[in-house]
Formats: C-alpha cells, sequence, structure tokens
C-alpha cells in the first residue's frame, strides 16, 4: 500500500484529547484540556436554541450570517479602534482552528517560510507543513518569555511569507509588549510578510491590561489577519465558531481556503455569537475579572504546595516548575504520576514545542468552578505530604 500523507501519518493525538481520556480513565481532576467547566451565557444559549427551533436551519452565506459580520466589524471598532467593513473584511469559521488552517493555506505557499514563536499552540507545526511550508521557529524562555530581538531578527528573510503569532499566548500565558508588537510589525513591513494573529484570548486578559491587536500599529492592517474565537469569549468552547478580521486582498483567498473546507458554520450558533459580541462592558469584565481570581486562588493554592507558579498575564493557564516534588525527571512523567497517582490530570508544556523541548513545566488549567480548583489542591496537597512521608 501507498504511504498516507506523512504530515498526519503516526504522529501523535493531541496531548489536550490524551490527557482528558487519561482523566476520565483515573477519576482525576481535569486541568489539561482547556475549557470551562461552566457554560457561557444562558441568554446566549437561549438565542441559539430559539433559532435552532425557528430556523432556517439550512446553509447560511459561505461568508457567515450578515448579523454576526456586522457583529465582529462592530467589536473590531468598539474594542481596537478598528474600522473594518463588515461584507468584505470579515469571515466566519468553525472555530479559530479553521480559522488558522483557512489562513494558513491561503497565503503559504509551499518552500514559503513562515516564523512561528516556540513554544507553539500543537496546530501549527502541522499546519504549516499541510501547506509545503518551513517553520522557522524562534524560542522564548522562562519565567518572562522575553522576545529576543536579535533571534525575531534572525528568523526574518526574504523568503518570509508571514509570521504566526499567539497574543495573548498559549501556554505561557504572555501578553507581548509594546515594544515586543512594534519589533515584529517592523519586520513584517521591512521583509513584506503578512502576520497571521491567533488572538482567541483577547478577552481574556487581567491586571487591568488591554489586549492590543498588532494589526491596530501603523503599516499592519493591511497584512494582517486577525482570529477570535467565540469559544473563548463566551465560554463555549464546544460550539467551534471562529471569525477572522483582515483586508479584503487576504480574506479573499482565504474564504476561498475555507469553501472548500467547511463552507459554512451552523446558523444558530452564528446568530447567538452575534447577540453575544453586543454584550455591553461589564460583560468583558466580569469575564475577566472572574478567570483573574480562579489564577490567583490556584496560584496561591500550587506555590503554598512548592510548584514554582510563573507569571500569568492572561489565558486560561498557569505554566509551573515541579522541581523537588518528586514528581519524575520530565514534564510527561509528572503529568503521568499526577494523573494516575494524585488524581488530576494537567498537560506537558514540552507538547508545545517541536523538537529539544525542555522538559520541566507542567501547565495547569484554572477555568474552573472554585470548589473543583480546591478538590485538585486538596488532592495534590494529599499525595506530596503522602509521598513525602514515605520518602523520610
Ligand atoms: N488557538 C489557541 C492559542 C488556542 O488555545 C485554541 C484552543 N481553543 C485555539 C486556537 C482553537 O480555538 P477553537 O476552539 O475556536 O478552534
Ligand atoms: N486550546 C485548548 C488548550 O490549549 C485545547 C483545544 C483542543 O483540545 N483542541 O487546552
Amino acid at each position: 500500500m501507498k504511504p498516507t500523507n506523512p504530515v498526519f501519518t503516526g504522529i501523535n493525538t493531541t496531548v489536550f484529547e490524551t490527557m482528558s481520556r487519561l482523566a476520565m480513565a483515573h477519576y482525576a481532576v481535569n486541568l489539561g484540556q482547556g475549557f470551562p467547566d461552566v457554560d457561557g451565557p444562558e441568554d446566549i444559549r437561549q438565542v441559539a436554541a430559539k433559532a435552532l427551533i425557528d430556523g432556517p436551519n439550512q446553509y447560511p452565506p459561505m461568508l457567515g450570517l450578515p448579523e454576526l459580520r456586522g457583529a465582529v466589524a462592530d467589536a473590531n471598532k468598539r474594542f481596537y479602534g478598528l474600522d473594518v467593513d463588515p461584507n468584505s473584511e470579515v469571515l466566519v469559521t468553525s472555530g479559530a482552528t479553521e480559522a488558522l488552517a483557512d489562513c494558513i493555506f491561503a497565503l503559504v505557499s509551499p518552500g514559503d517560510e513562515v516564523v512561528l514563536i516556540e513554544p507553539l499552540y500543537d496546530c501549527y507545526l502541522p499546519l504549516v507543513k499541510r501547506a509545503g511550508g518551513i517553520p522557522i521557529k524562534v524560542r522564548v524562555a522562562p519565567p518572562d518569555w522575553h522576545l529576543d530581538p536579535e533571534a525575531l531578527g534572525a528568523a526574518f528573510s526574504d523568503k518570509t511569507k508571514a509570521i504566526l503569532i499567539n497574543n495573548p499566548m498559549n501556554p505561557t500565558a504572555k501578553v507581548f509588549s509594546d515594544a515586543e508588537l512594534q519589533l515584529i510589525a517592523d519586520l513584517c513591513q521591512q521583509h513584506d510578510a503578512y502576520a497571521i494573529c491567533d488572538e482567541v484570548y483577547e478577552h481574556l486578559v487581567f491586571d487591568g491590561q488591554k489586549h492590543r491587536p498588532l494589526m491596530a500599529l501603523e503599516g499592519m492592517r493591511e497584512r494582517s489577519v486577525r482570529i477570535g474565537s467565540a469559544g473563548k469569549t463566551f465560554s463555549l468552547t464546544g460550539w467551534k465558531v471562529g471569525y477572522v478580521t483582515g483586508p479584503e486582498a487576504l480574506i479573499d483567498p482565504i474564504a476561498k481556503a475555507h469553501q472548500w473546507t467547511t463552507f459554512t458554520t451552523p446558523p444558530n450558533l452564528q446568530k447567538a455569537v452575534a447577540f453575544g459580541l453586543g454584550k455591553d462592558d461589564s460583560y468583558y469584565h466580569e469575564l475577566a475579572h472572574d478567570l483573574m481570581n480562579k489564577r490567583d486562588r490556584m496560584a496561591r493554592g500550587l506555590s503554598a504546595l512548592g510548584f514554582s507558579v510563573l507569571p500569568c498575564a492572561s489565558t486560561y493557564f498557569l505554566t509551573c516548575g515541579f522541581d523537588g516534588l518528586g514528581l519524575g525527571k520530565s514534564d510527561v512523567e509528572a503529568c503521568e504520576t499526577l494523573v494516575k497517582e494524585a488524581g488530576v490530570a494537567v498537560v506537558p508544556v514540552s507538547a508545545f514545542y517541536g523538537e529539544d523541548a525542555p522538559t520541566d513545566y507542567v501547565r495547569f488549567c484554572f477555568c474552573k468552578k472554585n470548589e473543583v480548583i480546591d478538590e485538585a489542591l486538596a488532592r495534590l496537597s494529599a499525595f506530596l505530604t503522602a509521598a513525602s512521608a514515605e520518602s523520610a
């Protein structure tokens, strides 16, 4: 038999699915895969339910329902001062993952170089490779995950077609500084490169900070596409509704990639997300505020147990070192110990690297009910106390 496509053949199932399966098998508290354990606002779900019953339930327009495209354009203006034409500069997709695939397939041709910042969200590398692109990786390192201007500059060349950035960034929970964004913008303009901006955590930014899209920097409007996810913005990750904003010249080929991928996205969910995006400021403030409290609750508990908790400015995630806790030699071993013996599932940060990954950090997801966070901390405490008694 002829070989199947090596990009997808023999590779691992995503770490998120793997850890969720292990969590179920071991009755563990699942702090691995990033999803809230309560569903998003009931009024948004009511709009979806009513639209499902009332219909129509037939193919919506390929670019997305006009209501949702309008709502995405309005949100760009309201939050970032960006003027966006809803008819030609917005595309609705079945999740940010589909949006990423559409953007990469539409902008990257075989042989093009794509700059990626490592650690990276796990679908980036296979999608770039599937497009025939050549990944050029630049690492950011803990504890502050600062982007080194020289390393980034060296990654760009005349062959660079695009940079793919995730801001705010999973798993590092980093928000790119103004200086870092400016550096990226300058390099894109110097090398005539596009920027694909995965901004799914745009509304989950803490400590009074505000998200700033790369697209809003001077000279970047025409060469950036920015991706949002209703899953993250409305705590409805299973809905898989995403949206891309960009200049018409880029949205046009991206929409052509979309038309041969999913073509469209369920109409009732689109209608409900359009309603959601119109929610008033208090919704967005509370979303970030609630999550920030959960971050603090979990960070306090993990620090008290001896984990070294790295700073977290955004997202659902805390990255932690586990040195001296006796969990194992690597992050993968530590995750196995934690899920099997402590009853808490987390994710190894090495899963967010191509090769030669550092293996000394694990990622905890904190978008959980307070009692679930407390239960996880209690299990970790019981396990670590018993383990240290045993080794004494
Ligand atoms: N990008 C990043 C950085 C993510 O963490 C995720 C996970 N939700 C996605 C994209 C995918 O989003 P969606 O579920 O909307 O496809
Ligand atoms: N983005 C989620 C995470 O980082 C996972 C999404 C998925 O499982 N596809 O945990």
